[in-house]
């Protein structure tokens, strides 16, 4: 099967802890696979199109933990790169309200794999075959992933390729939306898909006016095809040049929302980009995508398969 979609940018371990806010005075934490655009090609994968990863693991237990998941989720991994360095880490810290913060064992605070991919571990040529690059505004802050990726989209939307971003806004890497956003601005240029969660458009653009800032973002970028706005358990958003489709969450208990923004992208790509079906059905299934993967602790845990998502859709009907 040909690779359809690569995810390109930071994959690493997620940390987190079994109960919120108990950091400091010690808690049981769990292991589980994490990074952005590896949590969506683990969704495209198993929502049945092949899905490959364009990033750098440790030489460590950790970085085997991460290229066995892949493997064992039919993920292509030719370009996942194993580095003389350490994994990068994640620590999510879970607020008593339900809310999500991280901390990173990663630039700027020490140099981990992810960081270190270069365009010389890429065969470009062989990427350009696939139809849809997803990429992460995590793995643009610090060289050489930042400049890798930057041309591995470039190329990809000049070579007729759908670009999606999602700036994955961490106040931790970037200090402010203002320094994140004049980074994200170069890659902009050359993103079809622009996909983000509220509370990120919200410090990127110091406004929770999602359309008005959907808007703007469709006229400043002119390779702008979509702007999708996750809205929580409130559901979703989709702007186009031509239309605008609102979507309700599904009702379901949630345990754990990282990685639902992921999943969400998941969805929408596979039903909407790959598959053609038509917006306001795909903003529907992306939206049952991110509610099932809130029913389970990790980012990809509850990722459903495309039966169990069959199921739980006519569940609801
Ligand atoms: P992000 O992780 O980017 O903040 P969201 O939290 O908005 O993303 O989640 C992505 C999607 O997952 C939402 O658009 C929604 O469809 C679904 N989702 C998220 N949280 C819930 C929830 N508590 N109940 C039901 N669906 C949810």
């Amino acid at each position: 099967m040909k690779v359809e979609v690569y995810g390109l940018g930071e994959v690493l371990v997620d940390i987190i802890p079994e109960e919120p806010g108990k950091y400091r005075e010690g808690t049981k934490l769990t292991v589980h696979f994490g990074g952005a655009p590896a949590n969506t090609i683990i969704g495209v994968s198993r929502l049945g199109h092949k899905a490959g990863l364009i990033a750098a693991v440790g030489e460590d237990l950790f970085g085997e933990f991460i290229l066995s998941t892949l493997e064992r989720e039919g993920v292509y991994t030719k370009w996942v790169k194993v580095k003389k360095a350490r994994t990068s880490l994640a620590f999510v810290v879970l607020e008593e309200g339900g809310e999500r913060s991280f901390f990173f064992y990663r630039k700027p605070w020490v140099e981990t794999a992810d960081t270190m991919l270069k365009l010389s571990d890429v065969d470009l040529d062989d990427v350009l075959k696939a139809k849809v690059v997803h990429v992460s505004g995590v793995s643009t802050a610090y060289a050489p992933l930042s400049d890798t990726v930057f041309e591995i989209m470039r190329a990809a939307y000049e070579n007729g390729l759908e670009a999606s971003f999602d700036p994955n806004y961490r106040p931790d890497i970037w200090g402010s939306g203002e320094r994140a956003l004049k980074t994200f601005d170069k890659y902009l240029k050359y993103t079809t898909l622009l996909t983000m969660g509220l509370d990120e458009l919200t410090s990127l653009f110091n406004t929770s006016d999602y359309r008005k800032v959907s808007e703007e973002v469709l006229e400043k970028y002119p390779s702008l095809k979509w702007v999708a706005v996750r809205l929580g358990a409130r559901g979703a958003y989709v702007k186009t040049r031509e239309t605008e489709v609102y979507q309700p969450a599904f009702r379901v208990k949630a345990v754990d929302t990282t990685g639902a923004g992921d999943a969400w992208t998941a969805g929408f790509i596979v039903f909407h980009v790959l598959e053609g079906r038509d917006l306001e059905t795909s903003v529907k299934i992306a939206n049952a995508v991110g509610a099932l993967t809130c029913t389970k602790y990790g980012a990809t845990t509850a990722l459903p398969t495309r039966t169990e998502l069959e199921e739980f859709l006519k569940s609801r009907d």
